[in-house]
């Protein structure tokens, strides 16, 4: 019987727990295993939740939630002994402890019983096999038909399985199904599939495949997927797979998409008994291949998926019935069932906006509406499982696709990692050539208008403060705003036309190597233009442990706030070797966040490392507008920080500068800024490489933002050299050679590459990774390591230079 269905008072045992995947879960973890013992503390016909207790706990549960767990009570026990009517009134005897024991041992044995009958639901395409399947397993002989449409209802049948492993006897009911593309809610079919899943949630379903069609026959997977079912996968007509000399590695696809597959040829028999075996591993929770795995939408859509989720979770009442993701899904989706039935709920209207919100957002961001995207997305999903996994024999050229023919150029073996790096190599170029004209402009702008100030203003500590402060600080970050729009906007083309999700494919083995992920490269290039945006990127890794590390060493790239140091320090030491200082700088930040995973993967236990999909999704031309809207997006985040912080940052050096403070030495008194006080206070740490105490301060001030440290440099040096040039960066230049070695300038470039990650990455940090521990890790990790090479780097270009 139902466990909602006990008395208070009476006692029962645990048979099995029934619902979607998601409920079970929670409903084990509270303590609601096969064989445990419960008793009803109340259970009033108009009160829920109801109270039970269990292992000496007591535990309250919906009325509903209650009703999908079936036990065995005592009175059952009594009943099938004493096989006494129903309805006939047991007289009351306190039973002797033996009778007890006796009784209790019963309980058990029902419920054993009970727990080894299984409903079990085929779902498949139609015309791939099901009732053959059906009719081969059950022993019965319904009418199997080379055509869709043969079987419009459910058909039961009934039959022990002997499992090999254990010897134990399960009786197995087999329901056929109508054949389905898919469980939206466009026909009458696949209405009724998919209530019959909702409804009454099969124990196991084996989800039917056309092993010679597996692209089309697997959306339906990735859909019972979203339901959070228990699920099989029968790979049938495995003997056409054969025929046509496939490769298919159905046991790594099994482990990617976390259902076990087992080839069968229904017509022989072959494979049925295997099948078998894997649903009752399954049923039981032995499966080692079986887990609960997200087909990943992309980020867009799986925030809007989150979005929704949360809403639908303030509804308590359903989460027993509806596996939550898969309800957000299907809202987003626009399924017409489902948006009438949310009118039921109590929050209907903020569900309804925030659907709404979402598919409006997807359909500015993506260019096609929810629906759409989501089915592209889960080709996407397929094409990415398929890719690793499925190898089509040469003999049978297919009609290839756009996708697929560009596909085998741009990841053929070969061909591949030429493409990637000069792609790689063309966006760089581009972004410097090509940014270097609005860069001259807006810096003529800026000089100008801190020019009409200076003219415009009376003398005094307001002037000084616009003029030095604000413009001085904010102006030298804002005229890279058009090489790191630039490099955003290549950033979005690579991956609106689909090319960025190849990356990872073809670098994945490489990345192996050192323990992370292809996923993870998208956001280390990414992190080239500003790290902030590629740590948030991270969140595309599945994998908690590959995104901890990814993100972690995401502040080695050299982000393009440090790029305005180099140019500064290269054009004064290096001139000649411009490129080629600047490409090993670029070059060593790679090779120490290679090095740097590799030793996080060693040593870092941080969840498990559980393999999944890298979705292929189509080839797309990519639409201007939302091209254009990706890359501003990005720049608006720079150009945030550049408001907030920066410009807070600007302030508080250029005050640091003017504020003056006497110190008292032997009999003089020496008038200092703060800021060389506190520059010349941290300058002893550093003399190792021969920094001065304005470099030091270029340090501290690097910390707010890597911008700051060039016009901290820019302030510093040309207050001290007293020049109010019109070439100042020349100028600034040759004041800079004139106090520094060439190896310290070495040594400080990489300092900064190296160094503790800006505030905005730090925060970023503790974000994503949810906590401080680890954006405190990063500080000192990445500090400790800049200091030793760049100490290292001094050493090393003192002797050569
Ligand atoms: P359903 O629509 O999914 O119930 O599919 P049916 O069981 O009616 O089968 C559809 C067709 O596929 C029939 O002609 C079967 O004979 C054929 N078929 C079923 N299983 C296999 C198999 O394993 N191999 C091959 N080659 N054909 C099969
Ligand atoms: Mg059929």
């Amino acid at each position: 019987m139902k466990l909602s269905e006990l008395q208070t008072g009476q006692v029962a045992v645990i048979a099995k727990v029934g619902g979607h995947g998601g409920f079970r879960k929670r409903i084990v973890e509270m303590g609601f295993i096969k064989g445990k013992k419960i008793k009803v503390v109340l259970n009033a016909p108009l009160k829920d939740p109801i109270e039970y207790e269990l292992m000496g706990y007591k535990i309250s549960l919906r009325r509903e939630e209650a009703a999908l767990v079936s036990v065995i009570s005592e009175d059952e026990v009594e009943r099938s002994s004493s096989k006494m009517s129903e309805g006939e009134l047991l007289t009351p005897i306190t039973p002797t402890l033996q009778e007890q024991h006796e009784l209790d041992q019963k309980m058990q044995q029902m419920a054993e019983l009970q727990g080894h009958t299984l409903r079990v639901a085929l779902v498949g395409n139609p015309n791939c096999g099901k009732t053959s399947l059906f009719n081969t397993a059950s022993g019965r002989k319904e009418h199997v038909g080379n055509y869709a449409g043969v079987t419009v209802d459910a058909k039961e049948g009934k039959f022990q399985y002997v499992k090999k492993t254990t010897g134990e006897c399960y009786t197995i009911i087999l329901v056929d199904l109508p054949g389905t593309y898919s469980l939206s809610a466009y026909s009458a079919e696949e209405r009724y599939v998919r209530n019959q899943l909702i409804e009454y949630t099969p124990d196991v379903v084996i989800n039917v495949v056309d092993a010679s069609n597996l692209e089309r026959n697997l959306y339906l997977t990735t859909q019972l997927i979203d339901m959070n079912l228990r699920m099989v996968v029968a790979l049938n007509m495995y003997d056409e797979v054969r025929a046509n000399a496939d490769h298919l590695d159905y046991e790594q696809l099994g482990i990617l998409l976390g259902s076990p597959m087992v080839p069968t040829v229904t017509r022989t028999g072959e494979g049925i008994n295997e099948l078998f075996e894997h649903v009752i591993d399954v049923y039981e929770y032995k499966s080692k291949v079986a887990r609960h795995i997200h087909v990943n939408h992309g980020s867009e859509l799986e925030r809007s998926i989150d979005r929704i989720k949360e809403v639908i979770q303030k509804n308590g009442q359903i989460r027993h019935k509806y596996s939550t993701r898969y309800l957000a899904i299907k809202l987003l989706e626009g399924d017409k069932e489902y948006n009438s039935f949310i009118d039921t709920l109590s929050n209907h209207d903020e569900l309804v906006s925030v659907k709404y919100e979402e598919q409006q957002r997807i359909l500015h961001e993506l260019s096609v509406n929810a629906e759409e995207a989501l089915i592209d997305a889960k080709y996407g999903f397929i094409q990415g499982a398929l890719k690793e996994t499925h190898r089509c024999s040469q003999t049978k050229k297919q009609a290839q696709t756009l996708s697929e023919r560009i596909d085998r150029i741009v990841t053929n073996r070969w061909l591949s990692y030429p493409i990637f790096l000069t792609i790689l190599f063309l966006v760089f170029e581009a972004t410097f050539t090509l940014g270097e004209y609005p860069m001259k402009w807006l810096s003529w702008i800026v000089d100008n208008f801190a020019a009409f100030i200076m003219m415009s203003m009376p003398e005094g500590m307001m002037r000084d403060m616009i003029v030095d402060g604000v413009i001085g600080g904010v102006g030298s970050v804002l005229i890279f705003l058009p090489n790191i729009l630039l490099l955003y906007l290549f950033i979005s083309l690579l991956e609106d036309t689909g090319y960025m999700a190849r990356t990872a494919f073809i670098t994945d083995k490489l990345m192996h190597c050192i323990g992370l992920h292809g996923k993870s490269l998208i956001p280390m290039v990414m992190g080239f233009g500003c790290n902030v945006p590629s740590v948030m990127a991270t969140r595309m890794i599945e994998n908690p442990k590959s995104r901890l590390i990814t993100m972690l060493v995401i502040p080695f790239m050299s982000c393009s706030a440090r790029l305005p140091i180099y140019i500064l320090l290269i054009g004064a030491f290096f001139p000649n070797a411009g490129s080629i200082v600047m490409f090993s700088l670029y070059f060593f930040g790679i090779v120490i966040a290679l090095l740097s995973a590799k030793i996080f993967s060693k040593y870092f236990k941080v969840g498990e490392d559980l393999p999944f999909v890298m979705e292929l999704p189509p080839y797309r031309i990519p639409v201007a507008k939302s091209i254009v809207r990706h890359t501003w997006e990005k720049g608006k985040q720079y150009l945030h920080k550049m408001a907030g912080l920066i410009l807070a940052f600007s302030i508080v050096i250029w005050a640091l500068g003017y504020f003056k403070v006497s110190i008292q030495q032997n009999d003089e008194t020496k008038e200092y800024s703060y800021l060389e006080y506190l520059g010349r206070g941290v300058q002893p740490i550093f003399s190792p490489m021969d920094f001065d105490w304005k470099m030091s301060v270029g340090i501290l001030s690097g910390v707010g933002a890597k911008e700051l440290v060039v016009s901290t440099l820019g302030v510093l040096y040309s207050v001290d050299a007293n020049i109010e040039s019109s070439d100042a960066s020349t100028h600034l230049q040759s004041v800079i050679s004139n106090n520094i070695t060439p190896q310290s300038a070495l040594a400080y470039m990489v300092f900064i590459l190296l160094y503790l990650p800006c505030i905005a990455t730090i925060v970023a940090i503790k974000t994503e990774s949810g906590s401080w521990k680890w954006a405190l890790f990063s500080i000192v990790y990445s500090t400790t390591l800049a200091y030793i090479i760049s100490w290292l780097t001094y050493c090393m270009f003192k002797v050569v230079i």
